[in-house]
């Protein structure tokens, strides 16, 4: 049997997050203000965002420092194991190895509290009392809430309501955690009140309630906002993640052939894929692919435009240059409620765009099938995001089986499905859409 994990100690967490707008042949095309359509300066996001974080979103420096507060919280989890799957190996009777970054093993059961951490810490670091955001599955909800009481903030949550009554799990870890969870859209703010006249059976969406999120921000002097994926800054955090991955594939000695991840807003399969995406870019591995699995009812990259949109669904973010399937697009309450989002983070829409990575999307029955194959053999409940990411590998490894190869196919495991029991349930039960 190979050696199946690769494990990293506290001081091997990273010291600096990795921004890969510095090694791009053409950076991102900038955002816009929505009034003028002129490129936006610091200034104009002041209202919602600390001027840390603001200089991280437009920043092309290729190291930023992980500062000493942030990676004290990080050490409640990280770093994070990577393992070998050779049980799915051998079931799948492939020549491929298999190799997994397992990201849900922290108390919110994703990634996300990669950026939620250090986004506290700057509001915190820039006296902001409270912090608004939106959830959809309400994995991000989780995230910031526990790192806002790491912090001693409050945390509001605009939840997709959807998943408020799928997933009722969420909201009570984020109760816990010390936040206030709404159920989006809300009779608390004048974009929430216009959408409940005209739909008032409306499952919500998380355009609609970033634009909930932003109006409470801008209309209080103690808040800022928050948000979970899409940005710069947010994919820059995450990059913690492929940063120990590097180390860790070293402990195995092997270097991928192929790196998956799962795509909502971008930010785990960029933090996953960056730190190896720059070795394709300098030139050095010229030949390594990447590939963005996305759902196939909400296919963003796959069959979205490239344009500028807006972020939300009322129009009250900055012009962004994405693929999107526009900003009025609700997708479908599907299981992987972090995958419905209309837009994709501007880095990734360019780096597609460019041609320096793929796009997949899968269905929700294929994706079901791959998570309870995964569970089977490597004994870890996947969410059902990261089972998108799950489904690409397995194809790739039995694409692999036809041609003899044994490719070294890496994904990201973006966290775990504990919390989506219901999702599981309505597969085995066969009543799954
Ligand atoms: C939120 C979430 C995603 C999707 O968000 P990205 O920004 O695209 O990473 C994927 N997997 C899990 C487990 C999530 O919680």
């Amino acid at each position: 049997m190979p050696r199946r994990q690769f494990l990293l100690t506290e001081d091997q967490i990273p010291t600096r997050w990795y921004n890969i707008v510095a090694d791009m042949k053409e950076p991102p095309p900038p955002p816009l203000h929505p009034g003028t359509r002129e490129p936006l300066g610091p200034e104009a996001l002041a209202p919602i965002f600390p001027m840390a974080l603001i200089e991280q979103e437009m920043s092309t420096e290729r190291w930023i420092g992980i500062p000493d507060e942030v990676r004290d919280v990080y050490k409640i989890w990280r770093a994070t194991p990577l393992y070998r799957a050779t049980r799915l190996e051998k079931d799948l009777d492939t020549p491929a190895h298999i190799y997994y970054k397992y990201e849900g093993t922290n108390p919110s059961g994703s990634h996300k509290p990669n950026t939620a951490v250090a986004q506290a810490y700057y509001n915190k670091a820039a006296g902001t009392r409270r912090l608004t955001t939106e959830t959809g599955a309400g994995q991000w909800g989780s995230a910031l809430s526990m790192a806002c009481k790491v912090f001693g903030m409050e945390c509001v949550v605009y939840m997709v309501r959807c998943s408020y009554d799928q997933k009722p799990y969420r909201k009570m870890l984020m109760q816990t955690f010390g936040a206030e969870v709404h159920p989006s859209p809300t009779t608390h703010t004048a974009f929430g009140k216009k959408i409940l006249a005209e739909d008032p059976d409306c499952p919500g969406s998380l355009g609609i309630a970033i634009s909930e999120a932003i109006e409470e921000a801008v209309s209080r002097d103690d808040a800022k906002y928050s948000l979970g994926s899409v940005l710069n800054h947010v994919l820059l955090h995450q990059t913690v993640i492929g940063e120990e991955v590097r180390l860790q594939m070293e402990m195995a000695g092997e270097y991928p052939d192929i790196l998956i991840g799962c795509c909502g807003g971008g930010s785990n399969f960029a933090g996953f894929a960056f730190p190896f995406m720059r070795d394709k870019l300098s030139g050095e591995k010229p030949n390594l692919r990447f590939i963005g699995v996305e759902p196939e009812a909400c296919p963003t990259l796959s069959k979205g435009k490239y344009e500028y949109d807006f972020g939300d669904t009322a129009g009250m973010t900055p012009l962004l240059k994405m693929y999107t399937l526009g900003s009025q697009f609700v997708p479908p309450s599907i299981h992987s409620g972090g995958l419905r989002y209309h837009g994709m983070s501007p880095i990734i829409s360019a780096l597609y765009d460019q041609g320096v990575m793929e796009a997949a999307a899968v269905s929700q029955k294929n994706i079901f099938a791959a998570a309870v194959k995964f569970a089977h053999n490597e004994g870890i409940l996947p969410a059902p995001e990261s089972s998108h990411a799950i489904c690409t590998a397995i194809d790739e490894a039995l694409k692999c089986k036809e041609s003899g190869e044994a490719k070294v196919i890496v994904f990201n495991l973006s966290g775990h499905g504990l919390l989506d029991l219901s999702a599981y349930d309505s597969y085995n039960s066969g009543k799954m859409a």
